[in-house]
């Protein structure tokens, strides 16, 4: 086994292989770029060395450097973790060439499965199923076009270069295949430096079933059972689970017999993975391989109970795998939920910023979290705003399912946007709750997963004054103790302040475009909440109790008891209340800054990054809905679309131009009333 390791990645994975590997007692050497150099995972390591800038490419995509880190410091091994170099066949190749083991699969194996299309050559002749489909080396368009009506409709056009769910396009109709494939080649261009597509037939309401395989260097090779990843959003994982709901022994056992041919073809070596697309029949289709460890891992840790990246240590240093087929069997059931920071509302935008406030979920036997971030981080935009992977374990998929229900009610996170909420409601959604999966069930449901937020209760709106309520008591006592005069009222204001009958205050909160006023008056140990009905509503009056806690504060409210964490940033109020989050600014009524000033026909970038295509002029006429602009950020499309009928008056960028986040794109005369602020959606 070796003594020193050299990770090269960050976040959640490089944290995760660190906790391994020092368990093992192997010395752990974490690098970083500039803007990581305070983050989690170089704590987490017994030596740094700084790579270079923030972007990936001067930094976690520097091959050259990381290897001469790797030598110079002594490391014996180097484990790639997922993205990244990981799956960078010539990386594998440099880094054995200076005498140092890749924990991974052989440079060769990696170079087999990196192209979608090759893999479907090799596989079709290992005799796994594939999904009908073109995936040949002549890319001549109107070829292309011939084969999709082949095929027949829909047609899912893939980057052969692809992952992670990007650099695809459905296409429903013969007349859309030539827009589509121009732009899935563009996206393709950009996203991954190679534009040769392939075609599938795009099967309906399929599951996503991936097998894990693991291979020595012995001749072993053997499954560790499915994770079903049907729980998708534009073809991106959102949930996972192992097992498999309705899997059948007899169905297992093919899929992962099916999946070690797989990796026997390739002469793998180490933690792989095998996808497959399995239809309505239950017929499974090979999709790719993996050749790495997958981000959804710890589902299968938790069900053998095994610890994935110690067996790619073992096999990585030369070891048989730990156990054999026959040997292997699972109990029990997990659910993984990835936490990002993102914003449901605004498409899944990644949500940058600063994690200002977080609290997480008891961890136990049952319940894992892995992160790569913590209070005071930054999510920045040029890595994977992801937080943290939620698993939880359970006897079965229900058990399960409720610990991962209330441990999602109590991550708390501020500052950022993320999508705790909706992964709630998609948790508690009958058709994940039953198990119905497919890779449709959020895009089916959406109009309830991605509901607007509720108008506020008068509850979470007293709870919210109170918060603020306390928090000025607190201020006013660290004054009182800062204070030199011993006599100040300050000193015994906590008494004073809440036995003064005619003391109040006046709070106004805005959410969702609505103002809410909110009264309180202290009575004795009371407070008394008085809020203004919002829309002609009556008013509500509430009478409360409240204390501060360690975390968050204990409120009582007309006899109901909650516990409540209100953390303010700036004017912005996040309150947690029961498994909730509700949002507010607290509206100053000293600051001129109206609320509603609206910004007319100005559409603005959603995010930072470069302009693809501008598709209108000054003086065009658009109607509303019309796609004006294509951003590309974070390796996506976004198009900025007409919010409302109208003249375009300017266009203030051309293609190519990088833009940050907030500027002024273009501008539109609206014909329509109601315009207002930019329609962003992820292409
Ligand atoms: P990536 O490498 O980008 O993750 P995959 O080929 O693994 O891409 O596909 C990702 C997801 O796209 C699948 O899990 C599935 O939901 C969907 N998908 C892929 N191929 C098909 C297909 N032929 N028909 C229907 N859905 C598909």
């Amino acid at each position: 086994m070796f003594d020193r390791i050299l990770i090269a990645n960050r976040g959640e994975i490089a944290c995760r292989v660190a906790r391994t590997a020092r368990r093992m007692g192997i010395h752990t050497i974490a690098v970083y770029s500039d803007v990581d150099a305070g983050a989690l995972h170089v704590g987490a390591c017994d030596e740094a060395h700084r790579l270079g800038p923030a972007a990936p490419r001067e930094s976690y995509l520097r091959g050259d450097r990381i290897i001469e880190i790797a030598v110079a410091s002594g490391a014996q091994a180097i484990h790639p973790g997922y993205g990244f170099l990981s799956e960078n066949e010539a990386f594998a190749a440099a880094a054995a060439e200076a005498g140092l083991v890749f924990v991974g699969p052989p440079p060769a194996a990696i170079r087999a499965m990196g192209s979608k299309s090759e893999s479907k050559d090799i596989m079709f002749k290992a005799g796994v199923r594939l999904v009908p489909g073109y995936h040949g080396v002549d890319q001549n368009d109107a070829l292309l076009a011939r084969e999709a009506d082949g095929i027949g409709y829909p047609v899912l056009i893939k980057a052969s270069a692809g992952g992670g769910g990007k650099g695809m396009r459905i296409v429903e109709r013969g007349v859309d295949f030539a827009a589509a494939l121009a732009s899935a080649r563009r996206g393709a261009k950009a996203g991954f430096g190679d534009d040769k597509m392939l075609l599938e037939k795009y099967l309906d309401e399929p599951r996503h079933i991936e097998m894990q395989v693991f291979a020595d260097t012995h001749g072993h090779c053997v499954h560790l059972f499915e994770r079903d990843c049907s729980v998708q959003r534009r073809h991106q994982k959102v949930l996972e689970e192992a097992p498999a709901p309705g899997m059948t022994r007899e169905r297992r056992n093919e899929m992962g017999s099916a999946a070690v041919a797989a990796a026997r073809a390739i002469g793998y070596v180490g933690a792989g993975t095998v996808e497959f697309i399995v239809d309505k029949t239950g017929l499974f289709h090979f999709m790719e391989m993996n050749t790495r460890l997958q981000v959804e891992h710890p589902v299968t840790e938790m069900i053998p109970g095994l610890a994935l990246v110690e067996w790619q240590m073992r096999v990585a240093a030369g070891e048989p795998l730990p156990l054999l087929q026959e040997a292997l069997d699972f109990y029990g059931h997990a659910i993984e939920a990835r936490i990002y920071a993102e914003d449901p509302e605004r498409g899944f935008l990644p949500s940058i910023g600063r994690i200002a406030y977080l609290a997480v979920p008891p961890v136990s036997e049952f319940v894992r979290i892995d992160t790569g971030v913590r209070a005071g981080d930054e999510i920045s935009q040029f890595y994977d705003p992801m937080i943290a992977k939620l698993v939880a374990w359970g006897e079965d998929r229900a058990s399960a399912l409720r610990r991962l229900r209330s441990s999602l009610a109590s991550y708390q996170v501020a500052g950022v946007t993320t999508n705790i909420s909706f992964l709630q409601r998609v948790v508690a959604h009958p058709a994940f709750a039953n198990a119905r999966l497919d890779t449709g069930l959020i895009a089916r449901h959406q109009t309830e997963l991605l509901a607007p937020p509720a108008a506020p209760s008068p509850q979470i709106l007293a709870v919210t004054a109170i918060g603020e309520f306390l928090r000025l008591v607190e201020e006013a006592q660290q004054q009182a103790q800062a204070s030199e005069d011993r006599f100040s009222p300050w000193h015994d204001l906590d008494p004073w302040w809440l036995n003064s009958a005619s003391h109040a205050i006046s709070l106004t909160y805005l959410a969702l475009g609505l103002t809410h006023e909110v009264r309180l008056r202290t009575n004795g140990g009371d407070i008394l909440v008085s809020i203004a009905g919002a829309a002609g509503a009556a008013e509500v009056d509430l009478t409360a109790t409240a204390s501060r806690r360690a975390k968050g504060m204990a409120i009582t409210l007309d006899g109901v008891q909650l516990s409540a964490t209100v953390v303010p940033l700036g004017d912005q109020r996040y309150v947690f209340v029961d498994g909730q989050l509700q949002k507010f600014s607290l509206v100053d009524p000293l600051a001129h800054a109206s609320v509603d000033e609206h910004r007319g026909g100005h559409l603005t970038a959603p995010m930072s990054g470069t302009i693809v295509a501008v598709l209108v002029k000054a003086g065009d006429a658009v109607a509303k809905g019309a796609p004006l602009i294509i951003l590309e950020a974070m390796k996506m499309e976004h198009t900025i679309a007409a919010p409302a009928g109208g003249t375009v008056s300017a266009v203030h960028y051309r293609q190519g131009d990088q833009v940050s986040e907030g500027v002024d794109l273009i501008d539109v005369d609206a014909t329509d009333v109601g315009a207002s602020g930019a329609a962003a959606s992820a292409a």
